[in-house]
């Protein structure tokens, strides 16, 4: 059977054996055997599990089992039949074994022995071939559409927020340039400054950091929208959670307070998480076996307080704890630890802190509220003491903060001030205070990046382990 119809190893390793005649292809993991038999395992990634093959050497040429090697690519016919062996049920007894694509075991990197996930990085192109990266691929497909079946679930549209973007107001860090002007000879003005009327979009354009502004256009239309697209940010920190190129989930309401805001991320996040468990049991026990054996090196002090599982577990039957930022920096000034960036009211909280309350106060996920407005983006709701906003900020173990959001500034008046008092060019957003001119209610939203969920999920300790091609300073390979 070819196509759609084929069955994968998936498959097979659920049916039971009877002897039936059937033919599987995948990629050689490993070969080894006597002086009778071969075992190959075959891993076509639909499972982390591989299906063991089993060669009478007597049945197959010499040349033929030469080629078969790990990284090569073969296809076997035989009969399905219950393994004599531990650790399957079932196996492939070969018949007729055809190497579609050698693989020079001299040259192929991913040999049987244990790789850095440093080195297979810069093997990208190959990592996918791994268990712990096709453990990841399958849990990142299966949180991507755990998110649209939630959404879809609960009548929210997606909406698709363009990459592409002419305003410079986002207010969410540096951003890439996009030009088609020769670098080495702009078009200048009279003052030398670059003419950027003369470049494809008549002024200067970027790649969107969010796709806020637009959901929140769309969400006061059709009350409850979510984009998921890729969001760009040139800043230049090499930390184990930031990406040049993420890809972000944003939802937006109408009719919805910062309550309903916390209410909503936090049912979503226990959803995700509870379907990951339920979906990909596999996998996260494949990972978490990883983790213990990487982390049985470290000193008992410095391993995970708890396994994968347990840590996912925790987040779906705990309730997040919800304080102002306020509540927050007090906790911190009153927990006589030594930062490294030490804690005043009016500081943007570093991971260390948000960790910290996560991990040590609360032991439990939080959510932060009502930040000093000077912290945070223009559109925010202001509250009545004019010094805070409306903010939230969900924040988890390991991670720090994995989702932003908060109860959009509604009023035309409050928000054109603050435009003003930020100095942002407010001819680049006329579309948007519109909206505030024009019917307009009480709104939220937030924004969740996908790839540090997925670093949650898979209790990978690097985001450019999450991502299939990591975009980050001085790398673009791939
Ligand atoms: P941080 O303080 O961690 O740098 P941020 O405050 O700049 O994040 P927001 O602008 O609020 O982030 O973006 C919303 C969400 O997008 C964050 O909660 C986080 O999950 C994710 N995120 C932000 N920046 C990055 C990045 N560079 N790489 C990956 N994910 C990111
Ligand atoms: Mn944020």
């Amino acid at each position: 059977m070819t196509g759609l119809n084929r069955q994968r190893i998936a498959d097979w390793l659920q049916t039971e054996a009877k002897e039936q005649t059937i033919s599987v292809s995948g990629w050689v993991r490993t070969k080894r055997g006597n002086k009778e038999l071969a075992f190959i395992a075959i891993n076509d990634g639909s499972t982390i599990h591989s299906l063991q093959v089993v060669a009478e050497l007597n049945r197959f040429s010499d040349d033929l089992l030469k080629t078969v090697q790990t990284g090569c690519s073969i296809e076997v016919h035989g009969k399905l039949v219950a393994s004599q062996g531990s650790g399957q049920a079932v196996e492939l007894l070969a018949e007729k074994m055809e190497v579609l694509g050698e693989a020079d075991p001299e040259k192929f990197p991913l040999q049987k022995k244990k790789h850095s996930l440093e080195f297979l990085r810069e093997i990208a192109h190959l990592r996918p071939r791994t268990n712990t990266f096709g453990a990841i691929l399958r849990i990142r497909h299966a949180l991507a559409f755990a998110i649209h079946k939630y959404f879809n679930d609960r009548h929210f549209y997606y909406v698709h927020a363009p990459i592409l973007t002419g305003s410079d107001a986002e207010g969410a860090g540096e951003m890439f340039r996009v030009s088609v002007l020769d670098p080495a000879n702009p078009p200048r003005k009279e003052d030398q400054s670059v003419d950027f009327s003369q470049d494809f979009f008549g002024k200067e354009a970027n790649l969107t950091v969010s796709g806020q502004l637009e959901a929140e256009l769309a969400a006061l239309a059709l009350s409850r929208v979510y984009t998921f697209g890729p969001t760009f940010r040139a800043e230049n920190s090499n930390t184990a959670r930031h990406l040049a190129e993420f890809w972000m989930i944003e939802p937006e309401m109408a009719f919805f307070d910062l309550n309903d805001n916390m209410d909503l991320a936090e049912d979503f996040l226990k959803y995700l998480i509870r379907y990951a468990l339920e979906n990909c049991a596999d996998d996260l026990a494949f990972l978490e076996k990883r983790q213990l054996e990487e982390e049985s090196q470290l000193k008992k002090e410095e391993r995970s307080a708890m396994s994968l599982t347990d840590k996912l577990k925790f987040v779906v039957e705990n309730e997040f704890e919800r304080l102002t930022y306020t509540i927050a920096v007090s906790i911190l000034e009153k927990s006589g630890k030594k930062f490294e960036f030490p804690v005043k009211w009016g500081i943007d909280l570093q991971s260390e802190h948000e960790r910290y309350l996560v991990e040590k106060h609360f032991k439990k996920p939080v959510i932060l509220t009502n930040y000093p407005k000077e912290i945070k983006a223009f559109y925010m709701k202001q509250d009545e003491d004019g010094k805070t906003v409306r903010a939230m900020d969900v924040l988890f173990p390991g991670i720090g903060e994995i989702i932003g959001g908060s109860q959009r500034e509604e009023s035309y008046e409050k928000l054109s001030t603050r435009i003003d008092e930020l100095g942002i060019h407010r001819d680049s957003l006329w579309w948007y205070l519109e909206t505030r001119q024009f019917g307009t209610v009480q709104h939220s939203g937030f924004g969740l990046g996908f790839e540090r969920l997925v670093l949650f999920v898979t209790g990978m300790s690097n985001i450019r382990d999450v991502i299939p091609f990591p975009r980050t300073p001085k790398n673009l390979e791939f």
